[in-house]
């Protein structure tokens, strides 16, 4: 990660956001229309995981939009209200002063000052845990269907795991024309019920339920796994293109010392505040698997909570 080489014109913000992803976006802008001045810091691109969604369909009053196009739109917004919002910076740690500001420290050595922080720092997918997983990744093994699926266009595919993205993600593939092998250790799928009707009466849908992936197998590319029946021990053996593992998340919550739960999502009060008082928390650090607008709520409720602390705090 490089030095960070922008003049910051701003000695001590009211609150600097760690993660832009829609949760930290939507902060952003709500804290900027609050008056409040706001730095961003983002590691990678600003938007996080949706900005890389071919579509979404299920925001309230936008009928369909790409995730970039949604994602660009709130930096927009969020510039406008008088944010700053930097991405290719990763914050390494939050840490509270005697004096009760914040000091936000960067992996390139630049640190910056706040009296509020929100992390909205998402996670990272959690893999299947398979001997040649990291030979076949990006080759056969993904964790985003929308965002690879097109290649897999007519072939066979598997989602490996359960949950409303991992449905949504099993209707994109079958709408590609790819016979999907929806394939759980549970005994019924989680998400959507309209959507789970949906898949269950496609003719290209299969659900395997009570069985896992044991094994993947190909040469430059996945071409084959074996599942395994969890109750009988007995293994299958599909030919298929990809696997997509849809597993939920390890939340990103390490740069922070503040109360988790036992799989480190940060614990908040019903003010998204932490046990930290001045640190607060929105997003998928929170919550696993909560649609966008979800997110895009909360990371502006998160703001107006930091607002009126700011405002009692003094
Ligand atoms: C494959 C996939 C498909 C999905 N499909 C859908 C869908 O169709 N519909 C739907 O409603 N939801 C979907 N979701 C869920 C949706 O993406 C999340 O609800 C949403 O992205 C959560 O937003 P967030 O801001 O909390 O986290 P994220 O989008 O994960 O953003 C977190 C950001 O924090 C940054 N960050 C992490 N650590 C640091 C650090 N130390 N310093 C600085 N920045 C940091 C990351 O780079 C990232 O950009 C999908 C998620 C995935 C992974």
């Amino acid at each position: 990660m490089q030095t960070f080489n922008k003049k910051i014109p701003v000695d001590l913000f009211d609150v600097i956001i760690v993660g832009g992803g829609v949760a930290g976006l939507a902060a952003a802008m709500t804290a900027g229309q609050s008056g409040l001045r706001v730095l961003l810091l983002e590691k990678t691109v600003l938007g996080g995981s949706v900005a890389v969604l071919e579509e979404v369909s299920e925001y309230p009053g936008i009928e369909k939009i790409s995730g970039w196009e949604l994602t660009q739109t709130i930096v927009k917004q969020a510039r406008n209200s008088g944010c700053l919002l930097y991405d290719s910076i990763e914050v390494t740690g939050v840490q509270r002063s005697e004096n009760g500001r914040f000091e936000i420290h960067c992996s390139g050595g630049d640190s910056f000052r706040a009296r509020s922080v929100i992390v909205s720092t998402g996670g990272q997918p959690k893999l299947l845990g398979l001997k040649d997983e990291a030979r076949f990744a990006q080759h056969g093994i993904h964790t985003c269907a929308q965002c690879a699926g097109a290649r897999y266009k007519g072939r066979d595919a598997v989602i490996a795991g359960n949950g409303s993205h991992a449905v949504r993600a099993a209707l994109h593939l079958v709408n590609l024309g790819c016979r999907v092998f929806f394939i759980t250790g549970d005994a019924k799928i989680f998400g959507d019920a309209n959507l789970i009707k949906k898949l269950l009466n496609h003719k290209k849908f299969y659900f395997m339920d009570g069985c896992h992936v044991a094994t993947l197998a190909g040469d430059e590319t996945l071409h084959e796994i074996e599942v395994a029946n969890l109750a009988s021990g007995n293994l299958q053996k599909l030919e298929v293109a990809a696997v997509f593992a849809y597993r939920g998340i390890v939340p990103t919550s390490m740069i922070v010392n503040a109360e988790k739960d036992a799989k480190g999502f940060l614990l908040v009060d019903e003010n998204f505040m932490t046990s930290l008082p001045g640190v607060f928390a929105a997003g998928r650090i929170v919550y696993e698997d909560l649609p966008i607008q979800v997110m895009v709520g909360d990371g502006s409720r998160t703001a107006l909570s930091a607002a009126s602390w700011l405002q009692s705090a003094g």
